[in-house]
């Protein structure tokens, strides 16, 4: 018996964390359990009504909206369960990056890799492909190795690697195969890291472009079109000239025996002390990915592109290289990427520069981030991306009404 009925429930405006994506619900649910979720996507299957599930809104795509049911599973949030002997980690879907830290700490484990912030829900961060930096970890989703989903017919429904292909269809769905109510993650021995910041010029990075990537656990920079681009991203130039140059991060591991340094730019700690950057939601991403072996190539159109498309190029270019993983929709399905991430000011008319950017990047066979803006076409999708078919072809067998597709994905993947 469905102890919440949709019939009941209010609608709201629903906006996401920089402001470029609102819109309002027919209803808006926050489900106690994952009998509520089901009850509620059992209810709007039947009545016609899409359904789909707000993270913690860090999206620059309109991958959230519905004219439906909006989710918001803040109850199902937590670590449920360690296991230090097979290095798993079990979560509910509304659990925050940051959530993570102390259960895994305490059992002796951490996160393999992070991105860039720690307050996206592990289930959104999943969805998208959320990743980090470093060729020999995955994105999020690559750690996945089970999912609990909510399906179109309101069942819930276990996902591993005993169905490999529906494990790699989930690793990354955009919310379009069911709600996940849990996460098992394949995590790692607690580790520390030593950061190593400093400003190069762009032809040194670039001479260095192999070792770089190759020698460190994490390699990431950002190249700055003017004097003011560190400033938009909070990055602290330590009152050198910064025009035309890159702001390099390198992250060793450590061990035991290294003692702890709060020195900005050479901070050794915990892991999840390094990884994370502080945001201002000033700025709107695109983020494009190409295959490592054209990165170089890649990266010098992008500068030149930048460099002639000031000022509204003002935004840092920030480049990172993510290791392969399987998932059908991710951006390193079968192969390591460089990840090329430019941005526009808010509030100006950014599009044609994205679109140069976009065009450039279409030319390497870019794949997208699927939170991030991008311009992918039907066609693109099927050029780049080999599983396609494959994630297609499930996701109609699990929801052939598409009650979990929304107008943004649908012209991609109905
Ligand atoms: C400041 C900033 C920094 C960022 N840094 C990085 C970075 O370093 N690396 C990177 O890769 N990305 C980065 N991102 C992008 C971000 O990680 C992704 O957009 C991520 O999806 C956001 O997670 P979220 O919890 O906010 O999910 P949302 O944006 O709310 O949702 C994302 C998608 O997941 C779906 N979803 C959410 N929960 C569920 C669920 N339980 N079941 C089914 N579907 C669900 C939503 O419907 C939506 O389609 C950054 C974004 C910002 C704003």
């Amino acid at each position: 018996m469905a102890r919440i009925a949709l019939t009941d429930l209010p609608t709201s405006t629903w906006t996401n964390w920089v402001g470029n994506q609102s819109f309002s619900p027919a209803f808006a649910a926050t489900p106690r359990d994952e009998e509520e979720v089901a009850a509620l996507v059992r209810q709007a299957a039947e009545r016609g009504v899409g359904v789909r599930v707000a993270g913690a809104g860090h999206s620059f795509t309109p991958v959230v909206e519905t004219d439906g049911v909006l989710l918001d599973l803040r109850a199902l949030s937590g670590v449920v369960d360690t296991d230090s002997e097979t290095k798993r980690a079990t979560a509910l879907a509304a659990t925050r990056i940051h959530d993570f830290y102390e259960p895994l700490w305490k059992a002796g484990l951490a996160l393999r890799n992070q991105g860039d912030i720690d307050t996206q829900q592990i289930a959104g961060a999943v969805a998208t492909g959320t990743h980090g930096s470093g060729t020999r970890y995955t994105s999020l989703s690559g750690v996945v190795r089970g999912v609990r989903l909510v399906t179109a017919t309101g069942e819930l429904r276990d996902i591993d690697d005993s169905d490999p292909d529906l494990l790699h269809a989930a690793q990354v769905a955009v919310g379009m195969l069911g709600v996940i109510t849990r996460l098992e993650l394949e995590v790692t021995d607690a580790y520390r890291l030593r950061e190593q910041v400093d400003l190069r010029s762009w032809e040194e990075v670039m001479e260095n472009w192999d070792e770089l990537v190759s020698q460190h656990r994490h390699f990431g920079f950002f190249w700055l079109p003017t004097e003011q681009s560190a400033a938009l991203y909070n990055l602290d130039g330590h009152g050198e000239r910064l025009a035309d140059r890159c702001y390099v991060k390198v992250y060793d591991e450590v061990g035991p025996d290294v003692a702890d340094d709060d020195t900005e730019g050479r901070r050794v700690d915990r892991c999840y002390r390094i990884f994370p950057m502080v945001y201002d939601p000033n700025f709107h991403e695109l983020e494009y990915f190409v295959a490592l072996e054209r990165a170089p190539e890649a990266l010098h159109a992008v500068r030149e592109l930048m460099l002639a498309s000031l000022p509204d190029s003002v935004y840092p270019l920030e480049v990172r290289t993510v290791g392969a993983d399987e998932a059908f929709l991710s951006p390193q399905y079968k192969t390591a990427t460089a990840v090329i991430s430019v941005s526009g000011k808010p509030g100006t008319d950014y599009w044609s520069y994205l679109r140069s950017v976009d065009a450039l990047l279409a030319d390497f066979g870019a794949r997208v981030h699927w939170g991030k803006l991008h311009f992918l076409t039907p066609e693109r999708l099927h050029k780049n991306y080999p599983r396609a078919d494959d994630f297609i072809a499930l996701r109609r067998e699990l929801d052939p009404e598409g009650v979990f597709l929304n107008n943004h994905l649908r012209p991609l993947f109905a």
